[in-house]
Order: structure tokens, then C-alpha cells, then sequence
């Protein structure tokens, strides 16, 4: 498919900090959105400009002008989850989500940001202490499997932090037995709320107090995804990122399967649900399948859409805090889907998709529960 072409060349100075994405938002806005069937959000409110073309094309227009720069307008940037579930439709593979960011950020700057958004922002401080507190927490319940210092540190990620600490606790535990000495628990934010509420130059300025956290670390091993996917776009944008190594724990877990036992599950499916940072975001499919493979002693059940094709679960880009309902329906559409599919546990390995299958009344397990008892850690 080949993109319509644009009809005269029109600068983006109304948003100008749009003009490195120019490229990806004429690409959807002079496209027959082959792409709509794949997004969460306007699956879930069937508004057309909530699908990725809308929300692209209405940057595009608040940018060249063609279309008035609303708060209603800036909102749709911030109807996204960042599922990247587009791009696997898209026969360009257009970035949407990430365009999207950087234009939560172009709105920002243009004092266009959506109130709930407004609130992540002016409470990143609070929540950056709260994430020390909550990394402390996990660090003692870790007792003599934490060291500080340690050769190896584990970024847990600040959902895992706030809304899971057994799994938090779990992951570390697991961490520990897989390197066979104590670890130490990074107690800084990835700065990723920032990224989504559209403050891009602070989420940046967080890669340095990441990298002081880490100081002295050898390896750094990455939990939550969506943390992985923050250091990336650090390396891409040219920042500071951490000088140790970076590992995810179920890829270093998948490399040690023989360390695995068989693991107790309640009755029923266990379906795995690929989370949309470590699937279309890392690629990471295997892993985790191999580590719950082992553990259960059969592959696990899956989605009908699963691995590329899979179905966000509403939890990310912030979309539980700017468009509660929305996110709600999203989960709830998952959780059908399992239900239809015989139900039993959901395998997920994302805090924010563990809180929100909870949330929804969905027996759920986090893989670091599965990788730790497996490994005789908990
Ligand atoms: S993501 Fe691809 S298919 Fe979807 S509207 Fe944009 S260019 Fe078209
Ligand atoms: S990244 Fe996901 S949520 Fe965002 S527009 Fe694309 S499909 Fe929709």
C-alpha cells in the first residue's frame, strides 16, 4: 500500500516541535486507516477520531493549522495506550504511539494538557520519594537476598513498586537465586509517568538519576517492561543511560530453564497475555512462554489474539488515569475473551495489566510469582 500523496507541503509551526514526526503524521493522515480494527481505545468508544488515523491526523491538523488547537483536540493524543498494536496493521509499521508521545508533549508545551495528565505531572515529585519508600519496602522484605552494592541491581519498576510488592518482592527473590548472590533493589523511577503525561524533556532528565542509582552496578536487571522500553528511548534520544548491562529477568530466567521446577497453579486454563511493552515492544514472545512452559510442564493456554496480534489490556500510556472508562471497558474485553476461551488463571508479566486484570475481578499471577516459586525462592 502506498501512502495518498500530501496535497501541498504544509509546515507544522503551529506545533512546532512536531516537525521531526512530520513523516509519520502525513503517513496516517493521507492513509485508508488499514490499521482501525487494531486499537484499544477506539475499539472500546468507536469514535473516529480515537482511531490511530484520527488521533494522527488531528496532530497533523493542530500543527499545520488546518484544525483549531482545543483541549478536545489535544486530548485524543492522550487516547492511546502505546499497544504499538497499529503498527503490526500498518503496512508502513508507523509509529504511532510514540508519535503520539511527542505529540502529548507539542500539546503540552502549547498549555493544552489534559487536567488528569496536569495532575501526573505536578505529582511526579511526590511519587519519585514515594518510589525510594516503596523500594526500601521491597528491599527489606527481600531480607538477606539484598545487598547494597550489590554486583547486580534489579529496576523493578514503580507499578511492580506501588500496586504489586509481593511480585515486586518475588521478582527480586528470583533475581537473586538466578545470579546466586545478593542483589540490590534500584530505588529510582524509569521517569516514564512523565513520558506519558507529555513532558519529554523531564522524563529524559531522569536518565541521569537512573544511571546514579545504578553506579557501581555491573548488570542491571529490568523487571517491568514498560522500564526496559523507558531506557531505550533514553539510547535513542542520545541521553545518559546506565553504563552497566541490561537484562530482562525472563529472558535471563528463559536461559536457565533446567534451574525450573514444576509449580502448582489453581485449577483450570493458565493463559498467558503478552504484555504490549515486551511483546510488539521488546519482541520478547518466547521467554516467557518457555519459563511458564517449564513451570506448568505443558505450554501455557493462549488468546485467540496472541504474540503480535495480541490485545492490550487498557493498562498503559497512562489511559487508566486520562480515560478511566475507557481503559475499564478495554480490560473487560480481555478478560471476555478469556472467559470465552474456558478462563482459569491469567499469566501476565506487566504490573499495570496484573492490577487491572485484579482490578476487574480476573484471577490473575504475575511471572515473577511463577519464576520465584519455580526456583524455590518463595
Ligand atoms: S498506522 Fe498505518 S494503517 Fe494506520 S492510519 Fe497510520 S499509516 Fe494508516
Ligand atoms: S499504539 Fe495502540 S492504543 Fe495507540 S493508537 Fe496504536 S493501536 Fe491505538
Amino acid at each position: 500500500m502506498t501512502a495518498m500523496s500530501r496535497p501541498d507541503d504544509r509546515a507544522l509551526r503551529h506545533l512546532p516541535t512536531l516537525e521531526a514526526q512530520k513523516a509519520a503524521l502525513e503517513t496516517c493522515t493521507f492513509c485508508p486507516k488499514l490499521c482501525r480494527s487494531a486499537c484499544p481505545v477506539s475499539n472500546a468508544e468507536p469514535r473516529e477520531s480515537l482511531t490511530p488515523w484520527g488521533k494522527m491526523s488531528l496532530a497533523y491538523g493542530a500543527a499545520t493549522g488546518s484544525v483549531a488547537r482545543t483541549e478536545d483536540v489535544a486530548q485524543t493524543a492522550w487516547a492511546c495506550t502505546g499497544c504499538f498494536g497499529c503498527r503490526e496493521h500498518c503496512d508502513h509499521r508507523n509509529e504511532v504511539g510514540p508519535t503520539l508521545l511527542d505529540a502529548r508533549d507539542a500539546y503540552r508545551a502549547a498549555d493544552l494538557t489534559p487536567p488528569a495528565a496536569r495532575g501526573v505531572l505536578a505529582g511526579f515529585d511526590a511519587h519519585a520519594r514515594d518510589t525510594v519508600a516503596r523500594a526500601g519496602i521491597v528491599a527489606d522484605r527481600a531480607g538477606a537476598k539484598v545487598a547494597a552494592g550489590a554486583k547486580t541491581a534489579v529496576l523493578v519498576g514503580c507499578a511492580y513498586l506501588s500496586r504489586a510488592q509481593d511480585e515486586a518482592t518475588h521478582a527480586v527473590l528470583a533475581a537473586a537465586e538466578l545470579e546466586g548472590a545478593p542483589v540490590s533493589v534500584v530505588d529510582a523511577c524509569c521517569g516514564l509517568p512523565l513520558l506519558h503525561a507529555g513532558d519529554k524533556a523531564r522524563f529524559l532528565a531522569q536518565a541521569a538519576l537512573l544511571d546514579d542509582a545504578t553506579k557501581g552496578a555491573e548488570r542491571v536487571v529490568v523487571v517491568d517492561p514498560g522500564c526496559a522500553v523507558a531506557l531505550r528511548v533514553y539510547a535513542r534520544a542520545g541521553g545518559v543511560t546506565t553504563r552497566a548491562s541490561v537484562e530482562l529477568l525472563v529472558e535471563l530466567a528463559a536461559a536457565e530453564l533446567v534451574r525450573l521446577s514444576r509449580v502448582s497453579f489453581a485449577e483450570g486454563p493458565v493463559r498467558y497475555h503478552d504484555p504490549c511493552q515486551l511483546g510488539r515492544g521488546l519482541g520478547v514472545y518466547e521467554a516467557p512462554r518457555a519459563v511458564l512452559t517449564r513451570a506448568l510442564g505443558r505450554a501455557p493456554d493462549e488468546f485467540f489474539r496472541k504474540r503480535e496480534d495480541a490485545r492490550c489490556s487498557g493498562a498503559g500510556g497512562l489511559l487508566p488515569v486520562t480515560m478511566p472508562e475507557v481503559a475499564s471497558a478495554t480490560t473487560r474485553r480481555r478478560i471476555d475473551d478469556h472467559v470465552e476461551r474456558g478462563g482459569g488463571t491469567i499469566v501476565t508479566a506487566c504490573a499495570s495489566s496484573l492490577s487491572r486484570f485484579r482490578g476487574e475481578g480476573a484471577e490473575a499471577i504475575d511471572l515473577s510469582t511463577v519464576l520465584a516459586r519455580a526456583l524455590g525462592a518463595v
